[in-house]
């Protein structure tokens, strides 16, 4: 059965070059991130938003805006729909009267990663791919662990040695064929690479193939539609490839298209790292593209990204939207996860931690009002996180052996 897919073509995030559809796609001709395209004037006179309820609860209940043509070649461990909070007594000590958080920590593998690639794997079923690669900053690893299982589909996965120890035993115990390399996310990168054309891996690196921004996309839709197609006054991203955020700028964009919301647009607000702020420092600079941040250093193990090959997206849209980039240290980031967690009952990753520790701030310097509608993404669970945890309290950290 088809799945009523409105895809009709890839285009080059910068070129504007014309890819075909339902072909395999890394980048496009001039090396550049690769974007889904839709026939959104056509489905807007098919689809209704309000049938949108009738659909399952996960992200493929936005099936006709994602890539997979066929039912039967979708991958899912019911990814997404996730729960947004209203944020009562934090918002109180933050003086922010009308605080919610989206909680991705629910998802499959406890990040969102789950549904980039939920979207990614499907595509590779649907176009016959049996051997899949990821260099990881440790969550995507583990993500693509669980869904090239569940597709039985070959993955190779290599990561930090000092990741989470999580990412490290659910990508073994998931069956991927994990390595462990001396380096960060960029050195795992040139080993993806080197193999890619002996070993007849496909590179499932963060925009270097196109598919894991619509599953991420579907995090502003879901967002969306939870606020009545209503969009937040601003939104909270902890960024490190930014594929959530040019995800969701992307997703407003398609929903404006198909008549659900007007041209209003959140302030996007790209958090990151003391360790590691290569975009923040290209925001300030009023830079196009970041640069190479050397020695990243961060516990927020999904912000230790020293340059993003979509940075200049992320960029263009946080200043479009009239946001601001800003880092935060790592003792803000452990100290806001553990008030949030105390007064709310939520468990976040350190990623999630970092946007409540960047929302006190902007509180503070006024870019922020008191009664704005503002929505933080918390995108992992901070059960994922226990080796952090375990030192910040002192106690015995986990081991692990290859
Ligand atoms: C990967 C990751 C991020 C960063 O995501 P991008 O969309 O690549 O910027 C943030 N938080 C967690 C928990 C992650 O795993």
């Amino acid at each position: 059965m088809e799945t009523g897919t409105a895809v009709t073509h890839l285009e080059c995030s910068r070129t504007g070059e014309r890819l075909e559809a339902g072909k395999i796609q890394n980048l496009s001709a001039a090396g550049w991130p690769l974007l889904v395209r839709y026939d959104l004037q056509k489905l807007a006179r098919q689809w209704d938003r309000d049938s949108i309820a009738d659909g399952p609860p996960t992200m493929w209940r936005y099936a006709p805006v994602l890539p997979v043509r066929y039912r039967d070649n979708i991958v899912t461990l019911h990814e997404g729909f996730t729960p947004l909070y209203r944020l009562q007594r934090l918002g109180e000590q933050l003086e922010c009267d009308d605080l919610w958080l989206k909680d991705e920590g629910v998802n499959p593998t406890a990040t969102f990663k789950a549904r980039g690639v939920s979207c990614a794997i499907s595509m590779c079923r649907e176009l016959g791919i049996r051997k899949v690669a990821i260099p990881t900053a440790g969550n995507a690893g583990g993500a693509l662990a669980a869904y090239a299982a569940a597709a039985g589909i070959e993955a190779y996965v290599f990561m930090p040695r000092d990741v989470p120890a999580a990412n490290f035993i659910e990508s073994k115990t998931f069956g991927a064929n994990v390595t462990l390399v001396d380096g960060l996310i960029s050195d795992c990168a040139k080993r993806v690479a080197e193999g890619k054309t002996t070993e007849g891996w496909f590179d499932l690196s963060t925009l270097k193939e196109p598919y894991r921004i619509e599953g991420k996309k579907t995090m502003g839709l879901e967002a969306a539609e939870q606020f009545g197609w209503n969009l937040p006054d601003a939104i909270f991203y902890p960024t490190g490839g930014g594929v959530g955020l040019i995800g969701m700028w992307k997703a407003f964009e398609e929903l404006e298209q198909l008549g659900w919301i007007g041209s209003k647009r959140p302030k996007m607000i790209a958090v990151q790292a003391e360790g590691c702020p290569p975009i923040v420092r290209a925001f300030e600079q009023n830079a196009e593209f970041s640069e190479f941040f050397q020695n990243a250093e961060t516990i927020a193990s999904g912000l230790r990204v020293p340059k993003a090959l979509g940075d200049f997206l992320v960029l263009r849209a946080v200043r479009e939207s009239g946001g601001t980039a800003i880092s935060v240290s790592d003792t803000e980031i452990m100290e806001s996860s553990e008030r949030l967690a105390a007064s709310e009952g939520l468990f976040v990753a350190p990623e999630g931690g970092a946007c409540i520790a960047a929302l006190k701030k902007l509180r503070h310097s006024g870019f922020l009002r008191k009664n704005e509608r503002i929505l933080i993404y918390n995108t992992g669970s901070g059960y994922k996180y226990i080796d952090v945890w375990s030192n910040y309290y002192g106690v015995a950290p986990a081991r692990m052996k290859e």
